[in-house]
């Protein structure tokens, strides 16, 4: 993709996992081929940014070589599948690696397939709040332990999507591929969003069959801190990645750290954390102080503090605006409050964030639009801002509110 400073270079890792080898790779080539800096994504994919017409070539055939991109063209045409990365680490998320292996060969294989649109996205769970928030196509959600079921929810996050009904876990993948082919004879490239809402549902719940029983009502998703040292059925360190960027040398030392201190392997959250499992224990502070001292937050913010930020100007061509400055001065305004999120978008594609934040700074041709409790659609419905107005109008608002205002807010001199 075209940006702001140069071609994007997305790469799916399988399931949001990376080896430190791959990472280590991965580093290099964006130093070398791009300008050094890697992102992570909101559907744990990786970003190389910066490269040029002129490295591109040889960073798409080492890619290949190394197994992180496919080697023909429409490879990567096959739907996503983001698999929680809390699988098998939290009690509650049973091991979701066979359901993810037969998801995969049935996605490599099934002909209604090449009918999705190359968007399409599956995320398959077990019930954290994590990857339930992301939107997605479908949702695949096993309940914990030994209940032995899953739901299917449709066209959006967990909580917003579409409730289909829930199916036994061995008859997930049988679900899925009915599910897709009643889609497919709706029409090519159509999304779950376009007909979940409509009488079209009908015949996707009827292509799955006795499979599937009706919704039972979905349990709340679990949520739990995940930076730092955390026990569960296996203990991890996990990191956040300010605003999912880093250096090519920021993450050579999370490389050095996954290999040296743990068994190497890397998961990535939605979140734009990143989980490695099984650091041996008497290694645990020292991992701790090479990840902090290469710049990422090995603590949770103060109060669940979230800031969310795309790239914005000057990377982004698309950005009306500086972008991650901006979410920091507004961050800092809100120390007191427990859990808010503030989110700003360099342009009304809102490529950071599904949904809403209390938050929302989207950037117009006239200026920036401000909303509480809204995402980047309800906030551009405000009037624009200059930015220097930003800080007073947050400071006002959370002075007469002990909550979040569930509406856009409208008010303000325009810009
Ligand atoms: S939201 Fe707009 S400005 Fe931000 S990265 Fe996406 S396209 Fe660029």
């Amino acid at each position: 993709m075209e940006s702001g400073d140069g071609l994007i270079v997305r790469v799916r890792p399988r399931w949001g996992r990376l080896t430190a080898a791959s990472l280590r790779h991965i580093a290099r080539l964006a130093a070398q081929t791009g300008n050094g800096t890697i992102e992570l994504t909101r559907r744990a994919n990786v970003q190389i940014r910066g490269v040029s017409r002129q490295t591109w070539p040889r960073l798409r055939d080492e890619l290949i070589e190394l197994g992180l991109a496919p080697a023909v063209q429409d490879g990567e045409r096959r739907p996503a599948l983001l698999v929680c990365p809390l699988s098998g680490l939290d009690e509650r998320c049973p091991a979701l690696e066979p359901v993810a292996a037969e998801l995969e060969a049935l996605l490599g294989s099934a002909a209604a397939v090449r009918a999705l649109s190359h968007k399409f996205s599956i995320v398959l769970s077990g019930g954290s709040q994590l990857s339930g928030d992301v939107a997605a196509d479908v949702h695949l959600r096993l309940r914990p332990l030994l209940d032995g079921r899953a739901d299917i929810v449709v066209a959006g996050t967990a909580h917003g999507g579409v409730e289909l009904g829930s199916c036994r876990v061995c008859d997930v993948a049988r679900v899925l591929l009915r599910s897709i082919e009643a889609l497919a004879r709706m029409g090519e490239g159509r999304r779950m969003r376009d007909v979940a809402f409509g009488p079209e549902r009908r015949e996707l719940i009827a292509a799955a069959g006795e499979l599937l029983a009706p919704p039972s009502g979905l349990a709340p998703g679990w949520s739990r801190p995940l930076a730092g040292l955390q026990v569960g059925a296996q203990s991890w360190v996990g990191f956040a990645v300010p605003f999912g960027s880093a250096s090519s040398e920021a993450w050579s030392v999370v490389a050095d750290v996954a290999a040296e201190h743990a068994p190497g392997e890397l998961r990535l959250t939605p979140a734009r954390q990143v989980l490695l499992p099984g650091v041996v224990a008497s290694r645990v502070g020292c991992a701790l102080e090479c990840l902090q001292r290469a710049g990422f937050e090995t603590e949770e913010r103060p109060g669940g503090l979230e800031l969310v930020a795309c790239s914005g100007a000057p990377a982004c061509g698309s950005a009306h605006g500086e972008t991650r400055r901006v979410a920091r001065e507004i961050g800092a305004l809100l120390p007191l409050w427990s859990g808010l999120s503030v989110h700003v978008s360099g342009c009304e594609k809102s490529c950071a964030r599904d949904g809403a934040a209390d938050v929302t700074i989207v950037y117009g041709k006239r200026g920036a639009h401000l909303g509480f409790g809204t995402d980047v659609a309800g906030a551009s419905a405000a009037v624009a801002l200059p930015v220097s107005a930003l800080r007073a109008n947050v400071v006002s608002h959370f002075a007469d509110h002990t909550a979040p205002r569930e509406q856009p807010y409208g008010a303000g001199p325009s810009a």
